[in-house]
């Protein structure tokens, strides 16, 4: 294993039938970027940016976050690269803004949602996200997106801002604006996103808390809180399919891209690009490259008919030893 993971660290994999896919990796602080690419990282597909902002008293400045997105763009020496604008309310607190308490958190007031009010915090993170796209090309992802509206909003502010920075003459590079798929309704909404979008990055984790009405840090339900789940994993391959069929490009960077036992269904989907923990990385690469998408499809489909997680699970095993 050792030989055969250092040969596939640093460099993309591709499936049995020729498919290559990118394995990326989650972060939480800038001084990650170096370590995760060490790591055989193809790219970074999420950097939450909420641990640059909490447990402080006021907000980091344009230049505290430039030099932060900037480390990261300058790590990766051209590799794909997404950071997503602040996400937090729901489990994610933030001691500068002194939000008021919610019943229901996790529907409430949270991320974009929060942009308009909260406009300089805003403004200023997309400054410096924009002047950080000079040094290397740079994805700008946005949390917790529910409506079409949201995203017409977004892209004006975005383009409003780097209109500024020229005028300004500040440089800026090459950018592309998408959002993360964690609010079942943004399913409908691909196509006409599509105008306003470069790219999309499904957000399991919270995609499942929304579509199977389960609070994702409630032990109660947690039964319920499941990605394997059938429904769970047709809704996700119709977000793949219409994304791709809308011109969007599409990753995935919740926790289930880390679950070995998933890959064979997300490669069934279609997904190309998924964004894991560091940890999980090697282990993807290696199992990527035993995989054949037709196979993988029709396990989908097989899983996708079948009545339960348990089963999806049994399906997988089966599918593996068979392979093995
Ligand atoms: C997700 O919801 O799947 C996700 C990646 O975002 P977070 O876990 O930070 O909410
Ligand atoms: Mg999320």
């Amino acid at each position: 294993i050792t030989v055969r993971s250092a040969s596939l660290c640093g460099q993309q994999v591709t499936t049995v039938d020729g498919t290559s896919v990118s394995v990326l990796a989650n972060i939480a602080l800038a001084v990650e970027a170096q370590e995760v690419f060490s790591k055989g990282a193809d790219g970074v597909g999420l950097f939450r940016t909420e641990m640059l902002f909490c447990e402080r008293s006021l907000p980091p400045d344009e230049e505290e976050q430039y030099q932060a997105y900037s480390e990261v763009l300058r790590a990766a020496k051209g590799k794909k690269i997404t950071i997503r604008t602040l996400d937090i309310g729901g489990d994610k607190p933030c001691d500068f803004l002194d939000l008021p308490k919610e019943d229901n958190p996790f529907l409430g007031y949270r991320a974009v949602r929060m942009y308009p009010q909260f406009h300089e915090i805003f403004t200023t993170q997309a400054r410096a996200l924009l002047r950080s796209s000079a040094v290397g090309p740079l994805n700008i992802m946005v949390p917790m997106v529910a409506t079409l509206q949201e995203i017409q909003w977004l892209h004006s502010q975005f383009q409003h801002v780097a209109h500024t920075l020229q005028q300004e003459d500040i440089s800026v590079g090459e950018w592309h604006l998408g959002i993360m798929v964690e609010v079942p309704s943004t399913l409908y909404l691909l196509e006409k996103a599509a105008k306003y979008l470069d790219f999309v990055s499904i957000g399991s984790n919270d995609l499942t808390q929304y579509f199977l009405a389960c609070d994702r840090s409630n032990p109660q339900v947690r039964h319920l809180y499941d990605y394997r789940n059938p429904t769970f994993l047709a809704l996700m391959r119709d977000i793949t399919q219409r994304a791709q069929a809308a011109g969007l490009a599409i990753s995935l960077c919740g926790e289930m891209a880390a679950d070995k036992q998933m890959l064979p269904l997300l490669i069934g989907m279609g997904l190309t690009q998924l964004s894991m923990a560091v940890g999980a990385i090697t282990l993807c690469k290696e199992a990527l490259t035993s995989l054949d998408i037709a196979q993988c499809q029709q396990l989908l489909e097989t899983a996708i008919a079948s009545e339960s997680g348990e089963q999806v699970l049994e399906l997988v095993e089966q599918f593996m030893r068979a392979q093995s």
